[in-house]
């Protein structure tokens, strides 16, 4: 089915894939994504994580300039502590050769720790879910700035959240944006969803910081029930959302009710891997082409 569904995203043009995709990218550059991330700060009191979009690496070469890329992202971010950086270890190389992308990301740690920039693991696919919560446990001893995300369309994900108290930090909830088979993950959205509103008061207790990432209001209702209900909870926990995903009100009220709100900045660096990137996305996520034209139509 992904291979019908990947055969028919390769045939959309390309300006069609760059043009669907443009309210969810900060621009083709770090200049415009760092602009954007300044005006969202001091308009808004928005804080935000950039990511280079880009495809998994086939080569050590590739894995490289992932990390020149990012090493120059985290040069401009140095004097604005209100970005921070996110990474899909894929695209060390993690799924070529994983002792090349701990070299490499323990170099990228090294820097944002020196300034105090956070950098948050992104969870990809199940075939990276070992790998990178291992990496982290590896890294997080020695790199306090260092975050990572759980999926909680995932079964195993009570799990790996006990495993990472032994570390504890910084951890992104989130659904999880990748298809799973019923083996290892509910495929109803709503299970979850409950599922992400179960594990929240355990990683309150384990871990020192829980990241919300999510546009459904009904479940950040329920997260601020929760929140406020257990002692020292709020101050530990931040909401985040997708650039382009039209939540500006809702953004505003939990800015005004005193929760930090960080949005997630993708940028484009070299359109030909960003292009190849969001058509496999759209392939495993054919559900994203609606939400995008749902949200051209909806005023937020
Ligand atoms: C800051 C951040 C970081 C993330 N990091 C990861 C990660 O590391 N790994 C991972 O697997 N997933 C990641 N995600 C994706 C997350 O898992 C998805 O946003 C999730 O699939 C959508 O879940 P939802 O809770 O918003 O609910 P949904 O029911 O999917 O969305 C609720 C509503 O929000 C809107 N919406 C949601 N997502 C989109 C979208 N992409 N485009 C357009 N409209 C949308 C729609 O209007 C939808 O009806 C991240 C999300 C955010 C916000």
């Amino acid at each position: 089915m992904l291979g019908i569904r990947q055969w028919l995203t390769n045939r959309i043009p390309a300006a069609a894939v760059r043009a669907a995709a443009s309210p969810y990218i900060a621009g083709d550059s770090l200049n415009s994504a760092l602009e954007l991330a300044d005006s969202l700060w001091q308009q808004r009191g928005i804080t935000t994580t950039l990511d280079a979009l880009g495809e998994e690496v086939e080569t050590p070469q590739q894995s490289e300039q992932a990390l020149t890329l990012y090493r120059q992202a985290a040069a401009e971010v140095v004097d604005r502590p209100w970005v921070t950086l996110s990474i899909k270890p894929g695209q060390f190389g993690c799924r070529l050769d994983e002792a090349l992308c701990e070299r490499q990301v323990r170099a990228l740690a090294t820097s944002c720790q020196a300034q105090g920039t956070g950098l948050t693991l992104d969870m990809e696919d199940t075939g990276l879910t070992d790998a990178t919560i291992a990496l982290y446990r590896r890294l997080r001893p020695d790199f306090s700035s260092l975050g990572m995300v759980l999926q909680t369309k995932l079964h195993r994900t009570a799990q790996d959240l006990e495993i990472l108290g032994s570390v504890a930090g910084r951890v992104r909830l989130c659904l999880g944006v990748y298809d799973v088979s019923p083996s290892l993950g509910y495929r109803r959205k709503q299970d979850g969803k409950d599922n992400l509103l179960r594990l929240l008061p355990r990683a309150l207790q384990l871990l020192d910081g829980v990241e919300i990432a999510t546009h459904d209001e009904r479940v950040i209702g329920e997260v601020r029930r929760i929140v406020e209900a257990t002692a020292g909870a709020r101050e530990r926990v931040e909401f985040q959302m997708l650039l382009g995903v039209p939540r500006r009100r809702l953004q505003d009220e939990l800015v005004a009710a005193g929760y930090p709100v960080r949005l997630y900045l993708p940028f484009v660096a070299q359109w030909d891997d960003a292009e190849a990137y969001l058509r496999r996305r759209l392939a495993e996520s054919p559900s994203l082409a609606g939400l995008v034209i749902r949200n051209l139509l909806s005023s937020g």
